[in-house]
């Protein structure tokens, strides 16, 4: 099957899977309107495929038989390709109004850690999940399809394992096996664009005990699958946004869902981990070993244009050259630029690991993805700090374009000589859209959580870090073990 269309995507989407919003159920995912903007959002991978602009990065030949495909599926074997991987994250979200255009990435970033993980499993306990994980990749690339991940469970008691919650249906656990699959109760949470993926692969959110062991389950459904109940999130709920005064969120959306497993059952060819526990860890990890560069590589657009926003503001008010506004532009622009240049750094100081692949360089994954999380407050506070409170209490699109107080605006609105009112407007309303406003508050929250959180990449630097090098070096300057 060749590469699907933005307009294929689109009618793939025309299935039965049970979706609720604000109480009521959506009929046709397709039609409703808020859904739409996310699909559109969705599509701009489509789009890129289509446009010979971006042909060479997002289209790549199947190492094995030719076939083309998305560059997305391509496991990586060399720096290279992960510098070519992350370019492809980096321009999808340009494109795509610098948020993150998920799905492709995060499912072949789960497909990636799933391929590597059960060859290890099979290598240790005579299981056969690997064979099962290809035939699914290989149906996946062929179909050009996308997904949601869903490894984050709702968790209960944060200081409780899996099996030591007061309810057991806190985290994802298998409720009954038989002989053709087995039966999921639980409910994931945060799981972005489940209202318009095809594929749904499930992931364990943490390493488990033998106590745990219906709890360490992995597999992949389709999103129309009997007993998955999707609650999509209120948050952001806005429909219909004149693009003046939303200027990006107008046109740019992800959805998330609470994601009930009402007795789910899953066929035995879709399950790649039942009850292996000493493995649910692993599994974990080596699929956020690719999800990190995706979520760095993704902010890049961002901080491009929260730097390029904040210049042209300040440009506006005719302030740049002042001491402590050239102060916070260089902090954004050594902030962007510090993210940047670990993220090749990350893939140029590729890991080998099984299957000739390679990962990002842990340790510099997620120096990364925590520099950008712990620093990204600050950078909006720069940002907020040059525009002023104009940001929040400026006029609406209406009165802009009134006849009786538009005039009035352009004249008590303007900035320094040369410029309008309502252009310093619409410099504001980016501003506003992408730092004060729902959608704002959606990046801010998207920045310390998404991906994991900041205590979760300290706990992988400590893991990563060359501790030994670094106290030896102490130990022989001080002298110590010389005598
Ligand atoms: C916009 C958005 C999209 C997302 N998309 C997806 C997705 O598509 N799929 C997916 O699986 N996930 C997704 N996530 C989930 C994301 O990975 C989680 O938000 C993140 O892992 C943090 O988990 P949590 O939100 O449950 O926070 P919590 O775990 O509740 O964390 C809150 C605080 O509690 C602390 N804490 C938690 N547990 C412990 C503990 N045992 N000991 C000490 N401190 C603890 C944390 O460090 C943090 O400070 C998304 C999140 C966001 C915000």
């Amino acid at each position: 099957m060749p590469l699907r269309t933005a307009a294929q995507y689109r009618e793939s989407l025309k299935d039965d899977r049970v979706v609720y919003f604000r109480g009521q159920r959506i009929p046709d995912v397709t039609q409703h309107p808020l859904v739409q903007v996310a699909i559109d959002h969705e599509a701009t991978d489509y789009r890129l495929v289509a446009d010979p602009r971006f042909r060479d990065l997002a289209v790549v030949r199947h190492p094995d038989n030719g076939e083309e495909m998305s560059r997305y599926f391509l496991p990586p074997r060399s720096a290279e390709d992960l510098l070519q991987r992350s370019a492809l994250i980096e321009t999808a979200c340009r494109e795509g109004g610098a948020l993150v255009v998920l799905s492709k990435v995060v499912g072949s970033d789960g497909l990636f850690g799933l391929l590597r993980t059960t060859k290890k499993v099979d290598a240790a306990l005579g299981t056969s999940y690997y064979p099962r994980v290809k035939a699914f990749y290989d149906y996946c690339w062929r179909n050009d399809l996308n997904f949601a991940l869903a490894q984050t469970d709702v968790k209960g008691d944060r200081a409780r394992r899996p099996s030591a919650q007061a309810d057991p249906d806190l985290y994802l656990r298998i409720v009954e096996e038989r002989r053709d699959g087995i039966v999921v109760r639980g409910a994931k949470v945060h799981t972005s664009n489940t209202t318009h993926a095809n594929e749904m692969i499930v992931l364990p959110t943490r390493a488990m005990g033998e106590e745990d062991k219906a709890y360490a389950v992995a597999f992949a459904i389709p999103l129309a699958t009997k007993g998955l109940k999707l609650i999509m999130s209120g948050y952001g709920s806005y429909t219909q946004r004149n693009p003046f005064d939303y200027p990006v969120s107008a046109t740019v959306k992800m959805t998330e869902t609470l994601t009930i497993f009402d007795d789910v059952f899953v066929p035995n060819e879709r399950i790649f981990l039942k009850g292996e526990w000493q493995f649910a860890g692993a599994l974990a990890l080596a699929f956020v070993e690719y999800h990190r560069l995706t979520a760095i590589s993704y902010k890049l657009p961002f901080l491009d244009l929260l730097v390029g926003a904040a210049r042209l503001v300040a440009e506006y008010n005719g302030i740049e050259q002042v001491a402590h506004v050239r102060e916070k532009l260089f902090w954004l622009a050594s902030y962007a630029e510090t993210i940047r240049a670990l993220t090749q750094q990350a893939c140029l100081k590729a890991v080998p690991t099984e299957l000739g692949m390679v990962i990002p360089n842990p340790a510099l994954v997620n120096i990364a993805k925590h520099h950008f999380a712990a620093h990204f407050h600050q950078a909006l506070s720069h940002v907020q700090d040059l525009a002023g409170g104009i940001l929040v209490t400026g006029p609406a699109r209406e009165d802009v374009q009134s006849e009786e107080t538009g005039p009035l605006i352009d004249k008590y609105l303007q900035g320094k000589q040369g410029v309008s009112g309502k252009e310093r407007v619409r410099v504001l309303n980016l501003l506003q859209d992408i730092t004060t406003s729902d959608f704002g508050g959606y990046h801010a929250v998207l920045a310390l959580h998404a991906e994991g959180s900041m205590e979760a990449e300290k706990l992988q630097l400590y893991r990563e870090y060359d501790w030994q090098r670094a106290v030896a070096y102490a130990r022989r300057l001080a002298g110590l073990g010389q005598e």
